[in-house]
């Protein structure tokens, strides 16, 4: 996931990623259930950074 928004973040590289879009704006929502859902952006470095499989 590299599209979206703060392209910066690591949360893009992390599978614990979800893309959230409404009419109006684009979130990144954080799925692991140990940090907050919406951290702060962009995320540079992270405890619980899981790396997403590569996509072909
Ligand atoms: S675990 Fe960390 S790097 Fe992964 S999506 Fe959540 S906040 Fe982002």
């Amino acid at each position: 996931m590299n599209e979206g928004p703060f392209p910066q973040s690591l949360c893009h590289q992390c599978a614990h990623v979800r893309a959230v879009n409404t009419r109006t704006s684009s979130f990144l929502r954080c799925a692991e259930g140990t940090v907050p859902k919406f951290p702060p952006q962009p995320v540079r470095a992270c405890a619980v950074f899981l790396a997403a499989p590569a996509r072909p």
